[in-house]
């Protein structure tokens, strides 16, 4: 096993800097690229072995792109963040003002600590100290961070612009995602890793709808704008079908141990697809890789009573401990049942 990397000490000192700096994307307008700049040359003060080693480039007005060269000639892995923030102002009930960067009982306070001015530390802090070590990836890196993502990432889109023009395919992309936190689901205890795989994005749609004239003393008994609005109000109830893809399944069954109740012996393994045979065989697959990495934990049966820490379950449906647990859970098979 590689020793440990030795740690900077001053990290939160560090975060409190950032978090001094109003990088507002959403008021460009009145507030202008200074503190962006100032952030950028920011990073440039605290991470002297990053600016040394890696080469940047920027990338639109607020895009940051460092490139680490690494021994071999793989496809790069990309760590992405962004250093803008959504609006705060101080009488929004914020314990400390948003941009005071207060350090108080250990934790640094502030607009962007968790969205994404920490993450983007992580990310820098790690790379830092990996050279302070001598370190060479074995695949080159890339560190591209945003500083409009609140406000429609343009400088995200234009780095993978970049890099699509460059002929480069990126092995693995990591962006913000969900934090560690403590209790990170009603149903978990222990401080956890969330993991994401997918983002939620935007659709457009244009409706229209024609309907007759006529006077406002006589009007018909429906109209266009009528019709729009049942239109709307029959979209908003259909979201994209659920999935539960083998990364969430993953999360979810390394949670089952560190919750309360019967859910920690559930095997959260997901159902099979009726009729699919590749379904049927990837599922195998994967279930024989997992059985072989460690040892299943009992799946869950329909038949075994109600844990007694949480309210009865409904007949026929998944015996998962607690109300969470069965609403996460895939469907009433989850439990293997
Ligand atoms: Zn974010």
């Amino acid at each position: 096993m590689p020793d440990p990397v030795t740690v900077r000490p001053g990290a939160a000192e560090r975060l409190s800097r950032m978090v001094q700096l109003p990088t507002v994307s959403a008021e460009f307008e009145e507030r202008g690229l200074a503190d962006f700049d100032r952030f950028r040359d920011l990073l440039a003060e605290l991470y002297p072995l990053v600016h040394e080693h890696l080469a940047f480039e920027q990338v639109t007005d607020v895009g940051l792109l460092y490139h680490w060269r690494g021994a071999g000639d793989g496809d790069p892995v990309v760590l992405m963040g962004h250093f803008d923030v959504v609006p705060a102002v101080d009488d929004d009930g914020w314990t400390f003002p948003p941009f005071e960067g207060r350090i108080h009982d250990g934790s640094v306070w502030g607009r962007g600590t968790l969205d994404d001015k920490g993450p983007l530390l992580v990310v820098l802090e790690a790379v830092e100290n990996l050279l302070a070590d001598g370190f060479v990836p074995e695949r080159d890196v890339y560190l591209s961070f945003g500083g409009n993502e609140e406000s429609h990432g343009a400088a995200a889109r234009a780095a993978a612009d970049l890099f699509q023009d460059r002929g480069i395919t990126p092995w693995l992309v990591l962006d913000e995602g969900g934090a560690v936190v403590d209790a990170p689901l009603p149903f978990v205890h222990v401080p956890a890793a969330m993991v994401g795989v997918g983002e939620k994005g935007i659709v457009t749609v244009r409706l229209s709808a024609l309907g007759e004239g006529g006077h406002a003393s006589t009007p018909p008994a429906t109209t266009a704008t009528a019709r729009i609005a049942r239109a709307v109000h029959r979209l908003s109830p259909n979201p994209f079908p659920k999935r539960t893809p083998r990364s969430l399944r993953t999360m979810l069954s390394t949670f089952a141990p560190h919750t309360r109740g019967r859910s920690g012996s559930c095997s959260g393994r997901s159902p099979r697809r009726r009729g699919s045979p590749r379904a049927s065989s990837r599922a195998s697959t994967a279930s024989r890789r997992r059985s072989s990495a460690r040892p299943s934990p009992p799946p869950c049966s329909r038949a075994a009573p109600p844990p007694t820490c949480s309210p009865p379950a409904p007949p026929r449906r998944s015996t998962c401990a607690s109300p969470w647990a069965r609403r996460w859970a895939p469907r009433p098979r989850a439990c293997g049942a």
